[in-house]
């Protein structure tokens, strides 16, 4: 089977140890599968995007022993696929606008009459659909919210829907159904105002684009693998095998942030550490 994975971070701080392991985790088995390791520059946030961080991004990269293919794919430059695809599933019934503020969210989920405590999905709070029933314009509106109709999608989707998951224990099929898409997910953000899309859209659409057959990435977003499952669907997109892994703590358990400058590479790398030091941190094995 063909390999081709890739290590897609935002240039919004510095890399950090956690980034370094899923980098050269990927970069690893691609080399072992005789596969294909891309780069992908997540920038879609622009009020927090900085191409100084970007150009770290690089040189951390290539001090860790990265080798990617070119052209590297920057987010930021592809706004009209995105922006294709949102029309394609405001055509079909599958996004609505909301004007909700995260009070007004909130504010609907406290409602006595719902008696149900707001669930968290890998979205923030799960939507209470104050907007989903206003009328839809023809075309798709731009500088709005726009968020998947749930409902809509579940009605065109033979469910339950599965992804291969290799990551942590033993291979598995995840499976969801729509009971899980309705009371853990729910009407998902697509679009944003400032960015014209979102990352769920965007990492979807270029894993695609990109012919991305297994994605590497980290627990934390395992949860949001279901919603990106849904969009494949709707989409008609393929589905890669998806391995999550382990997050890299701190000392006190915490998982590393971007802020977490502490554990940055350029600051190991200052302190004269070496590429091998980072594998045995981060619980690698020692290169090839
Ligand atoms: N850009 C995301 C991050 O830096 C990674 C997204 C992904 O691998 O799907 O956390
Ligand atoms: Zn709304």
């Amino acid at each position: 089977m063909a390999f081709v994975t890739r290590f897609a971070p935002s240039p919004t701080g510095p890399l950090h140890l956690g980034h370094a392991y899923s980098a050269l985790l990927a970069h690893d088995m691609a080399r072992a599968a005789g596969g294909r390791f891309l780069l992908r520059i997540e920038d879609i946030d622009r009020s927090r995007a900085r191409p100084d961080w970007e150009a770290q991004i690089y040189d951390d990269l290539r001090w860790l022993g990265i080798h990617w293919e070119e052209p590297v794919l920057r987010q930021s430059e592809q706004l009209p696929r995105y922006g294709a695809a949102l029309d394609q599933l405001w055509a079909h019934g599958m996004l609505f606008a909301c004007t909700c503020s995260r009070r007004d969210i909130e504010q609907a989920l406290s409602a006595p009459q719902e008696g149900v405590t707001p669930v968290f999905g890998p979205d923030g709070m799960v939507y209470p659909g104050t907007c989903r029933s206003k009328p839809r314009p023809a075309s798709r509106p731009r500088d709005a919210v726009l968020r998947l109709d749930l409902q809509a999608a579940l009605s065109c989707t033979p469910m339950p829907l599965t992804f291969r998951e290799t990551g942590e224990g033993p291979p598995r099929n995840v499976v969801t159904n729509a009971a899980t898409y309705r009371h853990e997910i729910g009407d998902a953000v697509l679009a944003r105002t400032e960015m014209g899309t979102s990352y769920h859209l965007s990492v979807v659409l270029d894993d695609a684009v990109q012919g991305v057959t297994h994605v590497l990435r980290g627990a934390d977003l395992f949860e949001a693998t279901r919603l990106h499952r849904l969009l494949q669907a709707l989409l008609d997109l393929p589905t890669p095998v998806y391995h999550h892994h382990r997050l890299i703590r701190d000392a006190n358990g915490k998982r590393l942030a971007k802020r977490d400058d502490a554990r940055a590479i350029t600051k190991y790398r200052a302190e004269g550490a070496t590429v091998q030091d980072i594998r045995e941190i981060t619980g690698l094995a020692p290169a090839a």
